[in-house]
C-alpha cells in the first residue's frame, strides 16, 4: 500500500502517514510512504522518515513503487494539486485512492474511499481514531505514538487552537498512559534549530513587518535575497506568521515568502475572518477557516500589492 502527504510536508502530514505505515506493517502489509518534495530536517528523528521517499528526487524510483500498490492513501490533503509535481502522476494513476484528511472542500470525485473531517484538530487524531477504531487498538505501539502526537500538537497550536477539543486531550491522554514520553517531541521540533534561524527571525520581526491596524492585519514579507542571506532551509519559516498573532486586536496575520520559484502566502485569523475562503478568492489556495495557505506567480511586489488591496475588499469583516 501506498501513503501519500502534501508537498513541504509539515508534522502533522508527515506524522499521520508514518503512524499509518507503522500500523499497517504490524498487521502484515507492505507499505511505502511518499513525499512529494523534500522536508523540514526537524521532522527525521520520527520512527521511519528516512525511508520516506521523495518524489522530486527519485521520481522513477517512487512511480515504480506507487504503480504497484494495491491502494493509495492520501494523507492531510484533499485535492491532488496540493502535491506540486505529483498532480499529473496522480491524475492518471490508475490505483485506488483512499483520502484521510481534514481540510475543507474536497476533491471527492478523485477518491474510492474517503474521511474528510474538517472538525477533526488534525489528520494524525483520525489516524488515532482509525486505530482506535480497528480491532486492534492494542497494537498502537510508541513509534506511532511519537509521530501521532507530533502531529496533533504542532497542527492544534500546542493545544491551543479551537480545534483542541476533549478528544484531542483524551488522545493525548492515552498516549501518555501507554509511556510516551511527549517532552523530548517538543523539543525536537521546537528547540531543534540552528542560530541562523533565530537571525533571521529577529530580521524579518524587524524590517520586514508591517501592521495595518485599519484592518487589523499584520504582514510579513520577506524577499528572496533574505532567505538566501541567512542560509533559509525547507521548515525555518514555519511558525513565523502565528508569532504576529500576539499583537493585540489583530484578526489576521500573514506571511509572503519569495522563495524563488514561487510566492508561498500563509493566513491565520482569530474570529469571524475565513481565511480559507479568502486564500482560495485571491491566492490559489485554501485550507482551514483559521490557518490557510496559498501561492503566486507574479513575484513579491505585486502580491503584496494584491494582498492589501484583498483587506480593502475584505475591510467589513476585517473591522
Ligand atoms: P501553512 O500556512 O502552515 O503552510 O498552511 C496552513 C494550512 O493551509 C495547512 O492546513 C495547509 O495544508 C494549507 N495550505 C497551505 N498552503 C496551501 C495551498 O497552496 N493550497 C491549499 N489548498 N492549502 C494550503
Ligand atoms: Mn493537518
Amino acid at each position: 500500500m501506498g501513503i501519500i502527504m502534501h508537498q513541504k510536508p509539515d508534522a502533522d502530514a508527515m506524522g499521520s502517514s508514518l503512524a499509518l505505515s507503522a500500523f499497517l506493517r504490524v498487521l502484515g502489509h507492505e507499505t511505502i510512504v511518499v513525499s512529494p518534495t523534500n522536508w523540514a530536517p526537524f521532522l527525521n528523528w520520527m520512527p521511519g522518515s528516512r525511508e520516506t521517499l521523495d518524489y522530486e528526487k527519485q521520481t522513477a524510483k517512487t512511480e515504480e513503487a506507487l504503480n504497484a500498490c494495491d491502494l493509495v492513501f492520501c494523507l492531510d490533503f484533499n485535492h491532488f494539486g496540493r502535491t506540486r509535481r505529483m498532480l499529473n502522476y496522480l491524475t492518471g494513476l490508475n490505483v485506488p485512492k483512499a483520502l484521510i484528511d481534514h481540510h475543507q472542500q474536497p476533491q471527492s470525485e478523485a477518491f474510492v474511499y474517503g474521511k474528510s473531517d474538517t472538525g477533526k484538530s488534525s489528520t494524525s487524531e483520525m489516524i488515532y481514531d482509525f486505530i482506535m477504531a480497528s480491532e486492534h487498538a492494542g497494537l498502537l505501539n510508541n513509534d506511532m505514538a511519537q509521530c501521532l502526537y507530533a502531529g496533533v500538537m504542532t497542527d492544534t497550536g500546542s493545544f491551543r487552537f479551537p480545534s483542541t477539543t476533549a478528544s484531542v486531550h483524551r488522545m493525548v491522554a492515552n498516549l501518555i498512559e501507554r509511556g510516551l514520553n511527549h517532552s523530548v517531541i517538543h523539543d525536537e521540533l521546537f528547540d531543534n534549530y540552528l542560530e541562523n534561524r533565530l537571525r533571521f527571525l529577529g530580521h524579518v520581526l524587524s524590517n520586514r513587518m508591517d501592521i495595518f491596524y485599519e484592518y487589523n492585519t499584520s504582514l510579513i514579507a520577506v524577499p528572496f535575497a533574505d532567505l538566501k542571506k541567512y542560509d533559509i532551509k525547507t521548515g525555518d519559516t514555519e511558525g513565523i506568521v502565528n508569532l504576529q498573532q500576539s499583537v493585540t486586536g489583530l484578526k489576521m496575520a500573514a506571511i509572503i515568502i519569495d522563495r524563488g520559484d514561487e510566492v508561498k502566502l500563509s493566513f491565520r485569523s482569530k474570529g469571524n475572518v475565513d481565511v480559507n475562503t479568502f486564500a482560495r478568492r485571491y491566492f490559489d489556495g485554501g485550507g482551514h477557516f483559521h490557518a490557510a495557505g496559498g501561492s503566486s506567480k507574479t513575484g513579491l511586489e505585486d502580491t503584496v500589492n494584491r494582498f492589501v488591496k484583498a483587506l480593502e475588499e475584505n475591510i467589513d469583516i476585517l473591522q
